[in-house]
C-alpha cells in the first residue's frame, strides 16, 4: 500500500490493460495497424482512452473539439461514447494519417459524428472564437505538437462551456518535465503548460498519471 502515486512498471502495466480495459474491436484493430506505423508512440494508451470516453459520459458531452488526431483513435473513442447527436470537431495537418482514421470511423459507423479539419489547428480554433463559438464545447483533448500547447490551451479554454473539461496528453513527457538537465523546447512548452494550468483561475486542475501523464482542467463557472 502507498499513499503516494504508484510507480508503473511492465507488469502492473500489463495488468491494468488486460484486466480493465473495455476496448471496442474496431478500436483494437486501429490501435493494432497503428502500432505498426514509425510514429506508433504518438497514438494514446488504450487505458487513456477508456478514460477519455468515461469523462465524456460523466459530463454528457455532445460537443466535443480535438486537437491533434492523428489515425483518429482518440476521436474515434470520444465519438463511441458520445449519443447520436454529439459531434466532434478533430483538427490535424496530415491527409496520410486522418485517410485511416477515416476509414475507421467509417467502419464504426460514427463518421457523421466526426468534423475533420485539415488545417493548422490555431487557424481552425481562431476561427471558431472567430465564428461566435467561445464557451460552447463541453469536452476537448489536446495531443499535438507540443511547442503549441500553451497557445492551443488559451483558445480551448475560451472554447469551453462553463463546466466544460480539457484533457492534455503527454505532460509528463516520458519523466523528461522533471529533469532539469533537459532543456529542449517542446520539454520546456510542455512545463510552461503545466505552469500555466496551475496559475489559471479560470480552471480546476489534476494531472492524472496515466499513459505519458493526463492533464485534467475543468473550466470553473
Ligand atoms: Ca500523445
Amino acid at each position: 500500500m502507498t499513499n503516494t502515486t504508484l510507480a508503473m512498471n511492465e507488469r502492473l502495466q500489463r495488468y491494468l490493460v488486460e484486466n480493465t480495459v473495455r476496448e471496442a474491436a474496431v478500436l483494437a484493430r486501429l490501435r493494432q495497424l497503428t502500432a505498426k506505423m514509425p510514429q506508433a508512440s504518438m497514438q494514446i494508451a488504450p487505458e487513456q482512452g477508456q478514460l477519455l470516453q468515461l469523462l465524456v459520459r460523466l459530463i454528457d458531452a455532445r460537443r466535443c473539439l480535438e486537437v491533434g488526431t492523428f489515425t483518429g483513435y482518440s476521436a474515434l473513442a470520444v465519438a463511441l461514447a458520445m449519443p447520436g447527436d454529439g459531434r466532434i470537431v478533430a483538427c490535424d495537418v496530415s491527409a496520410e494519417w486522418t485517410a485511416i482514421a477515416r476509414r475507421f470511423w467509417a467502419e464504426a459507423g460514427v463518421d457523421s459524428r466526426i468534423d475533420l479539419r485539415l488545417a493548422p489547428a490555431l487557424a481552425t480554433l481562431d476561427g471558431l472564437l472567430a465564428d461566435g463559438h467561445g464557451s460552447s464545447f463541453d469536452f476537448a483533448f489536446i495531443d499535438a505538437d507540443k511547442t503549441n500547447y500553451v497557445a492551443y490551451y488559451e483558445r480551448v479554454v475560451e472554447l469551453l462551456r462553463p463546466g466544460g473539461l480539457l484533457a492534455v496528453d503527454n505532460v509528463l513527457w516520458g519523466g523528461d518535465v522533471a529533469d532539469p538537465t533537459v532543456q529542449d523546447t517542446e520539454t520546456n512548452a510542455i512545463r510552461a503548460l503545466n505552469d500555466r494550468a496551475r496559475d489559471d483561475a479560470r480552471v480546476d486542475i489534476s494531472l492524472v498519471p496515466i499513459g505519458d501523464g493526463l492533464l485534467l482542467a475543468r473550466k470553473r463557472g
